[in-house]
């Protein structure tokens, strides 16, 4: 796999300028071919202080930019996602390893992301009341001043886009550290928004790890933390940003649950969970991970299995991340299959002619899966579904009940009664009816609940207002010399 001379060493972007910071390189591979891409510098502390010095530098001038100025510059910039959209789509392909398709489909819901974010002026109409005669109260809208977002692997161009347009827009100035394992995308995302227009320091990028992670935390000038990755690491980031007094939201890991009941229709019921599993190799947080098999649906399981015939790995299935991440979902078919589950479609040792030194598990279904198994309980991320078999609705919700996690959850019936009954009991922030992967779409937001999200409010839509802004709540009285008492 090859990128782009500008791309084969990733440097930070600081104050406008792609740095070299000379610490630890690390290998960026492709998990296409396992080939190496890329470089990537390990930065320090050191780098975060460097970034939040030029973002804090920038800050008054952005703040002071009318939210309607802000935004023309959001209008060039999705413009240059579209006119970039083959390029960008390539990038997300070879350094994720999801599929063309798929990679194509991310950037197109950057573009919807930035959307939102040009929306903003319409959306935003700030309060104002005559609260006694002749005085009034007003609330406005302010940035908090420099904030970071931290992303994973999954989404390269999409999750950064969940947080940059919208906190930008509100007229506040970033840090963002992508993930080490994909740090190509945000470096176009740099080099589009300069060329956009956006002015110097507004946003940053600090490549690296943990160490970056910890001192963004830490820092005391940065106001808020957007984090987006694992449950184990998303408490790290969320207790370690609050208790340094930053606001916080950290969006963690996910196990949902796709109840099908025997009334469902047969053949889009089995297109859709198998296209929910599968999709980017299993690696959404919006994935489905068990199907909750209601009372007779083998028939349903029957074409599933059938469909999964059609995926053929390295061309309509991409790899999944990393050699660690298929020996870790390799670990978990072969621990349920020890424990008495029956491997229906096995996607172990899988590889592709000519890519070799990829990175694929073919799709695989698990039936017969208890739910004290592993495979019932933790997030694999990968292409792969347990299936737990239920005797009514009620021990199925009982099931979807008992995840730690509650990202999504769907449900497959043509009742309207007992879809409704799902929707209210199930416990997840994201519910599908008759959809295996429910991604509310702008203006509606984005988050979960329990396990898979930390923090007041979601990630993205109106709700991610609220987390970008402060009030501001004036009080005044237009006429000095009237004798009114603005209590009265
Ligand atoms: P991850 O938690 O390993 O990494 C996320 C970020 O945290 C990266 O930038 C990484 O550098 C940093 N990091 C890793 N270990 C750290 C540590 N010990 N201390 C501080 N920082 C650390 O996640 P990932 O593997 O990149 O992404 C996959 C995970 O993200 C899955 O669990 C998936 O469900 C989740 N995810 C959730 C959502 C959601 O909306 N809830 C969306 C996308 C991905």
């Amino acid at each position: 796999m090859n990128v782009s001379e500008t791309l084969s060493e990733v440097k930070n972007f600081i104050d406008g300028k792609f740095e070299r910071n000379g610490q630890n390189a690390m290998d960026v591979l492709s998990p296409i071919d396992g080939s190496k891409i890329s470089t990537l510098p390990l930065s320090s502390g050191l780098d975060v202080d460097s970034a939040v010095q030029a973002a804090k530098k920038a800050f008054p001038a952005w703040a002071a930019m009318t939210l309607k100025e802000r935004v023309q510059i959001f209008f060039r910039y999705r413009a240059l996602l579209e006119k970039h959209m083959e390029e960008l789509t390539n990038l997300v392909h070879i350094e994720n390893g999801k599929t063309y398709g798929e990679a194509k489909a991310e950037v197109e819901k950057s573009m919807e992301l930035c959307e939102f974010a040009v929306s903003m002026p319409q959306i935003i109409v700030n309060e104002v009341q005559e609260v006694s005669k002749g005085v009034e109260c007003r609330i406005e809208r302010k940035p908090l001043g420099v904030v970071a977002s931290i992303t994973p692997f999954n989404f390269p161009n999409m999750v950064p886009h969940w947080t940059m347009p919208n906190a930008l827009v509100l007229g506040n100035t970033m840090v963002m550290k992508p993930s080490e394992i994909v740090p190509l995308s945000t470096v176009r995302m740099a080099e589009l928004l300069k060329e956009a227009g956006l002015p110097d320091g507004v946003f940053n990028i600090v490549n690296g790890g943990k160490d970056v992670v910890e001192a963004i935390c830490d820092h005391k000038d940065i106001e808020a933390v957007s984090f987006v990755g694992s449950t184990k690491v998303a408490k790290i980031v969320y207790q370690r940003a609050t208790s340094n007094l930053k606001r916080c939201v950290a969006l963690g890991g996910a196990k949902n649950h796709l109840l099908v009941l025997p009334d469902a229709n047969p053949e889009m019921t089995a297109s859709n969970v198998v296209a929910s599993m599968s999709g980017c190799a299993g690696q959404r947080c919006m994935a489905a991970s068990v199907m909750v098999g209601v009372d007779k649906v083998q028939h349903i399981i029957d074409r599933m299995v059938d469909e999964t015939k059609k995926l053929v790995p390295g061309d309509n299935l991409g790899s999944v991340i990393s050699a660690e991440a298929k020996k870790r979902i390799e670990g978990y078919i072969a621990e349920a299959e020890a424990n008495g589950a029956k491997i229906l479609v096995d996607g172990r040792n899988t590889t592709v002619p000519g890519k070799e030194g990829g990175f694929y598990v073919g799709p695989t279904i698990i039936d017969y899966v208890t739910t004290d198994m592993s495979v019932a309980r933790e997030e694999i991320f990968g292409p792969v579904i347990s299936i737990i078999r239920a005797k009514d609705l009620d021990e199925a919700i009982a099931i979807e009940n008992g995840s730690d996690y509650g990202n999504a959850a769907a449900v497959f019936t043509q009742s309207g009664g007992l879809a409704k009954e799902v929707i209210d009991r199930a416990s997840a922030g994201m519910i599908g009816v008759n959809i295996g992967v429910p991604v509310p779409r702008e203006p509606f937001s984005f988050g979960g609940w329990n396990e898979s999200k930390f923090g007041v409010g979601d990630i993205t839509g109106r709700s991610s207002i609220e987390f970008w802004t402060q009030n501001k709540k004036t009080t005044i009285k237009w006429n000095p010399e009237a004798r009114t008492n603005w209590m009265s």
